[in-house]
């Protein structure tokens, strides 16, 4: 997806020097970080120090940043094992934020920020936003949920501190979002990729043209989406659409973010070690190859994370990028390995159904994936809206549409599916991470 959009008038920012530092100068402050980090760790957190005393590990034996490999594992279970403050590596009093995160089963987990790790988060984020050429006199419409959920605070410190004006409207009432967005000039806009599509669906209808508003930069994130939904959204807003990667363990958004090329997202590894390995041998994988990404924060005071499994499947990039950043990027992650659904023994990830079903001419980005049993055996609807003149035209073009859309998915899934066309409006719409699997098969058995 290199050269889609044009430049933005990208102008640099003091905070970005980091992303622009020699790899051996970056090794050197990363080594610093993990001795420091695995140092706080060890003797801060019962749950670290247990872990690293059965693989025999003390933090002195950290000489290299290669030795990370030596330490334990970090899993989204430790941290629900150990709630509410049981990884917390700082006394209550340091503590100046906590957010949570609810998951779908069992307690929420809880993450903790000192003044410091606030300002590193607000850091990264500057870093991000500048990344999509975001700079003081923006007007940061943001759409993010303020509250529990990281992401509407973490942009709105970092917009903040970048100098943009930001506009806290955090999600819903979507009618009132598109008339601030078209009354005060808002050139930035902060949320989950299918809100979006709503608004720009929902604009249309109140005869907002996005094309025509000086909307510029969609900064989207918190699900996984596209390169057909970046291309949907790119037509229909006529704005540049950037990933941002984060996750609430780690920081919370502001982890890595994409440059003007959109080949990619830059890691932003003074503060976040990266490595990609074999969800089943454990082991690293070569350079470029596919993997589930584990973190390490290298700047987090009340919560540290050692080599936190993150469930996403990505690959990590060492080759230079043309931008100039010597920060190493990730793949865009199409794919969370708690995402994964299995039918019929094949392996289906929600993000493949949706690229397959937006190359398709004549569909909206409103789809949703119902699966049920029927005699034993697994059944998947993908149900996705179509064009209103679509649906306004004769049966053979739904007819025709149809054929079409079972092909693409049997081309990209391996596996005869049904699909049923619905109509604009069918699909219940979300103002921040969109359902798209609906897993009837327990219940029905
Ligand atoms: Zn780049």
């Amino acid at each position: 997806m290199i050269g889609t959009f044009e430049k933005s008038t990208a102008c640099f920012h003091p905070a970005s020097a980091p992303d622009y530092i020699p790899r051996p100068r970056l090794r050197e402050l990363q080594l610093s970080r993990l001795q420091a980090i695995v140092h706080r760790a060890y003797f801060g957190v019962e749950l670290y120090r247990r872990r690293m005393t059965e693989r025999d590990v003390r933090p002195d034996d950290i000489r290299d940043v290669g030795d990370i490999a030596r330490l334990p594992f970090t899993f989204k279970a430790d941290l629900r094992d150990t709630y509410p403050f049981g990884l917390f590596a700082s006394p209550m009093n340091e503590v100046v934020r906590l957010h949570v995160s609810s998951g779908t089963t069992g307690k929420p987990i809880v993450v903790a920020y000192t003044k410091e790790d606030v300002d590193v988060w607000t850091n990264v984020m500057v870093r991000a936003l500048a990344c999509f050429g975001v700079h003081s006199g923006d007007i940061v419409q943001n759409s993010y949920g303020y509250g529990l959920f990281t992401g509407g605070l973490g942009a709105h410190y970092g917009a903040e501190a970048l100098g943009a004006t930001v506009i806290p409207i955090s999600g819903g009432n979507t009618d009132r979002q598109i008339m601030i967005m078209k009354d005060f000039g808002v050139t930035v806009i902060c949320s989950t990729p299918s809100y979006f599509t709503h608004l720009i669906e929902r604009g249309r209808e109140m005869g907002v043209d996005m094309r025509k508003l000086p909307l510029r930069v969609g900064v989207f994130g918190a699900e996984p989406w596209s390169e057909s939904m970046r291309r949907h959204i790119a037509e229909e807003s006529g704005i540049e659409p950037f990933d941002i990667y984060g996750l609430s363990e780690i920081i919370g958004p502001g982890v890595a973010g994409e440059c003007s090329l959109h080949d990619g997202l830059h890691v932003f590894e003074d503060y976040f070690y990266p490595e990609v390995i074999d969800p089943a041998t454990e082991a690293p994988v070569p350079d470029g190859a596919e993997g589930e990404l584990v973190l390490t924060t290298l700047g987090k005071s009340a919560m540290p994370m050692i080599r936190y499994r993150t469930r996403d499947i990505t690959a990590l990039w060492s080759e230079p990028c043309p931008c100039g950043r010597t920060l190493r990027r990730i793949r865009r992650i199409g794919r969370r390995s708690d995402d994964m659904f299995i039918i019929r023994g094949i392996n289906v990830f929600p993000s493949q159904v949706e690229a397959a079903l937006l190359a398709v001419e004549g569909t909206l980005p409103h789809y949703q994936i119902v699966l049920t049993r029927e005699k034993g055996l697994d059944e998947m609807e993908v149900q996705i809206e179509v064009t209103p003149e679509v649906f306004s035209d004769k049966v053979g073009a739904l007819e025709e549409l149809n054929r079409k859309l079972v092909h693409a998915l049997d081309r990209t899934l391996g596996l005869r599916v049904h699909v049923r066309l619905v109509e604009p409006h069918t699909i219940a719409r979300s103002e921040g991470k969109a359902k798209r699997l609906i897993d009837r098969r327990n219940i029905e058995g």
